[in-house]
């Protein structure tokens, strides 16, 4: 990647950031035939991307606030996400539990209709539950007062492994995609912004690319790249952080999810079966600074336990969270709304006086539309060759390439299938295919987001550090200091992912 970069003088199109929008962006330009290049400062995915609650939905609470339109968008964007990689996607069934007859009504009217939105796409009908119907399908749940429930059908994934093989797949169409490469700063004609000043944090080296176009998808950190044109750029986006709790399934067996669509502050709870594990959220807390690996508050923590506690007859505590894990939802300001709750989940799109395309708001599931809206702007803007978006099924990822070059390097030395931890199951080929075919750099890269044991265990993830670091030392030619730091950072970091 670097090399193309050093060989490669003007390009259609500079993406920054490397979270879903900007994948996605890449992956549309590339596979429309432009020249594309998307640079991310730290690895792929490591922002709000990779700390999703893991949901290819619709929104059923935007449906309450009767925004139809986004509902329907996201719903489509769902069935299409769900067939175009359907290796990292899955249909999750949800129970909303209610406690009156009309609360009853009420939901299974609105479900019905958010499942007669989906049009073809449905992942499956909608249903009412008596009380006994659904203690039997959710059996942690507390019985006191209930009435019944509703079932319905949504999606879920693994988000760092789509944004994974959404560079994978942009590589395949021709794209450059550099992580731990940060954009400082650009060039300009007049006014027109006619490139881009790099920095490849790793080597510490410094690229001047020329751009006939260039996306800003850099989620909550976009007025910074903003004001990298024009210093006095007003802020545009709001950070609101929202905290996941990972917790042992025999906390709440079973395979359905549970959804409490409104809790006594009127926020959304689910508790979502996951890797074997269960995940728990998520807040709404509104934030001044947006950090890299934002920190989760007492108060966040409190008030999830509190409530799920509340739903279930299972008490868990602190000590029992095997990880948590904290992301920043980039809301667009709208003036003169405060909470961040009320602010905009849709997409926003800005062009700057310089030509830059501002894409960011929106959410994971309809990551693909933002891409396809921003690169026709882009191209548009820039007076590209006009070419038609191929990405509304295109797939995504080839997993029987990756399977079948983790089979060989088994097949040449079997040890490569031994488990990095025995309760998980990821093997050492793993670790090899991310450095090899993946651009993993570090040992967070490979724990954290091209598996996901961090997120699932954080203990585990350290005890497995040392491991991972040995097995990418032998692979990239690091030596024992490097192994040793590695592991290092690597532990301070999953610390944070621990209740202390
Ligand atoms: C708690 C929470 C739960 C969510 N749950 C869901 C869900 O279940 N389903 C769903 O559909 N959506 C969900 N979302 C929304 C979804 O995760 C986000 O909308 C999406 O991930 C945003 O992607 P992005 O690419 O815009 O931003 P990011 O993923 O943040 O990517 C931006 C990237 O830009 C990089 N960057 C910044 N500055 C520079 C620079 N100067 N140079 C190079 N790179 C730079 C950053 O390092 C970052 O990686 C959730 C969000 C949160 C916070």
């Amino acid at each position: 990647m670097l090399q193309q970069l050093d060989a490669t003088s003007e390009w259609d199109m500079v993406i920054i950031g490397g979270g879903a929008t900007g994948l996605g962006a890449a992956v549309d330009a590339a596979s429309r035939g432009y020249k594309t290049l998307l640079v991310e400062q730290y690895d792929f995915a490591k922002g709000t991307s990779s700390r999703s609650t893991k949901l290819v939905h619709g929104g059923v609470r935007y449906l309450a606030q009767g925004n139809i339109k986004l509902v329907r968008e996201a719903l489509r964007e769902r069935g299409r996400l769900l067939n175009n990689a359907p290796h990292l996607t899955s249909i999750q069934t949800f129970i909303i539990p209610v406690f009156s007859w009309w609360e009853k009504g009420y939901y299974a009217i609105g479900l019905y209709l958010y499942d007669l939105l989906s049009g073809s796409l449905s992942l499956g009908k909608t249903q009412v539950l008596s009380k006994k119907q659904l203690m039997a399908r959710l059996p942690a749940i507390n019985p006191k007062g209930l009435f019944g429930g509703i079932l319905y059908f949504d999606g879920q994934f693994d988000d760092s492994r789509l944004s994974i093989d959404l560079a994978a797949t942009a590589t395949v169409h021709g794209a450059t995609l550099v992580n731990y490469c940060r954009a400082a700063g650009f060039t300009k004609d007049g006014k027109k912004i006619t490139g881009v000043t790099l920095v490849d944090t790793i080597n510490n080296r410094t690229y001047q690319v020329s751009a006939r176009s260039v996306i800003n998808a850099t989620g909550v950190f976009t007025d910074s790249v903003m004001q990298m044109e024009d210093a006095a750029k007003h802020d545009m986006v709001s950070p609101s952080q929202g905290i996941h709790l990972v917790v042992d399934p025999f906390f709440f067996p079973g395979t359905d999810a549970l959804m409490i669509p409104k809790t006594d502050d009127g926020r959304v709870l689910f508790a979502v079966p996951w890797h074997n594990k269960i995940v728990l959220g998520t807040t709404d807390t509104p934030i001044e600074t947006a950090a890299i690996e934002p920190l989760p508050l007492e108060e966040e923590i409190g008030f999830i336990l509190k409530h799920i506690n509340r739903y279930c007859t299972s008490q868990i505590k602190r000590s029992d969270v095997q990880s948590v894990f904290v992301g920043l939802r980039p809301l667009v300001k709208h003036k003169g709304q405060k909470k961040t709750a009320l602010l905009s989940r849709d997409h926003t799109l800005v062009v700057s006086p310089g030509g830059m395309v501002t894409i960011t708001g929106g959410k994971w599931t309809t990551y693909r539309k933002m891409a396809e809206d921003a690169v026709d702007n882009a191209v548009f803007i820039a007076k590209l060759p006009s070419k038609e978006c191929i990405t509304a099924d295109l797939p995504i990822g080839n997993p029987r390439n990756r399977n079948g070059w983790m089979e060989r390097l088994i097949n040449q030395n079997p040890a490569m299938a031994d488990l990095l931890h025995p309760q998980y199951p990821y093997i050492k080929a793993e670790v090899v295919y991310a450095v090899t075919k993946e651009m993993a750099q570090t040992v967070e890269d490979v724990l954290a987001r091209r598996t996901r044991l961090l997120f699932l265990d954080a203990h585990a993830a350290m005890s497995t550090a040392p491991m991972v670091a040995s097995l990418m030392a032998a692979e990239m030619g690091k030596d024992a200091e490097w192994e040793e730091e590695q592991v290092k950072v690597f532990t301070q970091l999953a610390h944070q992912y621990l209740l202390s």
